[in-house]
């Protein structure tokens, strides 16, 4: 049987790992690292790189740069998210047919599916190359607050670059595993996940070799991308009280600006100062302008404090949801480049009242715990039972706009409840439902998945007919909905419309272009 492979997929950057020997191993790639540039670029001549190279060339050719699609994909282009994200982007987002945010590249559209789905592709080749035979399955890690559509979404990406997805699971969850492998101590655990795209927490707990999701909380447009965010708005603004000159709509002063605020940031960590230096940002009549100013720890933590304030409020209410307090944690686990932060260690040392554990590196965490999962499914390593929770709400739209929960949150995976329809007309042959996830009590707030069409009732009064829709939730977190009419026991027909993602032409199209 060939390999599964895990692959932690991140919004910055993703890693792959195995199991070889019962040990878990992550894999470097062909330039000898251990983690991947989630970037793909592009020439103009369509040429594609993928990673380190993708980023070196980020500098010179943004428009053909295309990095952080972990934070388009399953997503509308005219959300509110989106809408807001796109114009600090230098490459193009566009509208596609379905409504979904896509990329375009040399007059080309990509799906961000498509796009991951070539990162997924340098992953496999990676193991490829140390196996030296080809790879067709994985499990992928996804944030435990993705919704149906993003982790579909996922799978399709996967397909695209040639892998069988044998499981998605949540990262805060491949962490715990990771941790907890080969631990027999039980345990209540912490896994706090700040990446470059999005903030997970979740409490974990550790039983006879059980891992069990109590709760899981976060937000999803919270990460790394918005520190750096924070810090090139001021050296934008800088820079314009220093010369005058407003660099915010120059893709390549965006760029060189975007990175400088990284690596600061990054420095920042270890260092209390440090200096940023941009030659010649702006040319104007007085001839070419630079940027140079050092920037203090302090000053970030200013910049940053409303982000940080942020982390909060998910973790008191993962805490609550799982009916645990501070006095009952045995280890906070940090996950996520961001979590080196200092300020971000102090915000969680004050919110658990307990210093994080170092023992584990944050950036291959979660690709180690995907390639446990891989191990588990294979056979390769002693089975241990995995409870998951869903992270968010499935309900339906009811009239006045209300949103009527079926399944709660945090409810153990896979799940299944099943309610009841009936017809409001004589003779209705058709009833339709909004399918939403969220936890707003307002149906238009929370995402809609898709709708589901009841036909081909029999004619009868109103309110006789009695159709039993099962509403399902599987082990990857993906919705499931199927139909059975009560009095003759028979399968409904049902056909769920897809707010998101790709058609099968397109998913064949997709896969044709990157064979
Ligand atoms: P991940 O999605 O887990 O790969 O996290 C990537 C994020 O972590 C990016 O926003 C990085 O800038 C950030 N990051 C990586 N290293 C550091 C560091 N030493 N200090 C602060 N942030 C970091």
């Amino acid at each position: 049987m060939s390999k599964i492979i895990g692959i932690d997929l991140g919004t910055t950057n993703s890693c792959v790992a195995v199991i070889e020997g019962g040990e878990p191993l992550v894999l470097p790639n062909s330039e000898g690292s251990r983690t991947t540039p989630s970037m793909v670029g592009f020439t103009e001549g369509d040429e594609r790189f993928v990673g380190q190279q993708a980023k070196r060339q980020a500098i010179v050719n943004p428009e053909r740069t295309v990095y952080d699609v972990k934070r388009l994909i399953g997503q509308k282009y005219k959300s509110q998210y989106v809408s807001h994200y796109r114009e600090h982007l230098p490459f193009n987002i566009i509208e596609h047919t379905n409504g979904d945010a896509w990329v375009e590249v040399n007059q080309q559209t990509y799906s961000p599916q498509e796009i991951s789905s070539l990162i997924l592709r340098k992953m496999k080749q990676t193991a490829e190359d140390y196996f030296g035979e080809e790879i067709t399955e994985a499990v992928i890690t996804v944030p435990a607050y993705f919704d149906d559509a993003q982790r579909q979404a996922t799978k399709d990406a996967g397909t695209i670059a040639g892998l069988t997805i044998r499981r998605i699971i949540n990262e805060p969850t491949a962490a715990a595993l990771a941790y907890g492998y080969n631990k027999d101590k039980d345990s209540n655990i912490v896994v706090f996940d700040l990446g470059g795209g999005t903030f997970d927490v979740s409490v974990v707990q550790l039983r006879d070799g059980v891992f069990e999701v109590a709760a899981t909380c976060g937000d999803n447009n919270l990460g790394g991308e918005d520190f750096d965010r924070a810090i090139l708005d001021f050296l934008l603004e800088r820079f314009k009280a220093e010369t005058g000159n407003d660099v915010s709509h120059d893709k390549m002063a965006l760029q060189r600006l975007k990175e400088a605020a990284e690596n600061a940031k990054c420095e920042l960590s270890t260092l209390t100062e440090t200096n940023i230096n941009l030659p010649f940002l702006a040319v104007d009549d007085s001839g070419p302008r630079h940027l140079s100013l050092s920037l203090s720890r302090s000053q970030l933590n200013d910049l940053v404090y409303d982000l940080v304030e942020r982390l909060e409020g998910p973790c008191l209410t993962a805490m609550e949801d799982a009916g645990v307090n501070r006095s009952s944690l045995d280890d906070i686990l940090l996950v996520g480049g961001m979590t080196r932060m200092p300020l971000v260690q102090e915000k969680v040392e004050e919110i658990f009242g307990k210093r994080p554990s170092k023992g584990v590196n944050p950036d291959e965490v979660v690709a180690i715990g995907a390639a446990i999962q891989s191990g588990i499914l294979g056979g390769e390593v002693r089975e241990v039972i995995l409870l998951d929770v869903t992270p968010l709400s499935l309900g339906i739209r009811v009239a006045g706009d209300r949103f009527s929960t079926i399944i709660p949150k945090n409810r153990s995976i896979p799940t299944r409840l099943s309610r009841t329809f009936t017809t409001t007309e004589d003779n209705q042959e058709v009833v339709t439902i909004d399918v939403l996830q969220g936890e707003s009590e307002r149906a238009s707030e929370n995402k809609l998945l898709g709708m589901f069409h009841l036909t081909g009732i029999e004619p009868a009064p109103k309110g006789s007919a009695r159709i039993e829709v099962s509403f399902e939730i599987d082990t990857d977190g993906i919705v499931q909905v199927s139909a059975r009419d009560q009095k003759s026991d028979k399968e409904h027909s049902i056909k769920v419309e897809s707010y998101s993602g790709l058609t099968n032409d397109e998913l064949i199209r997709a896969i044709e272009r990157n064979r």
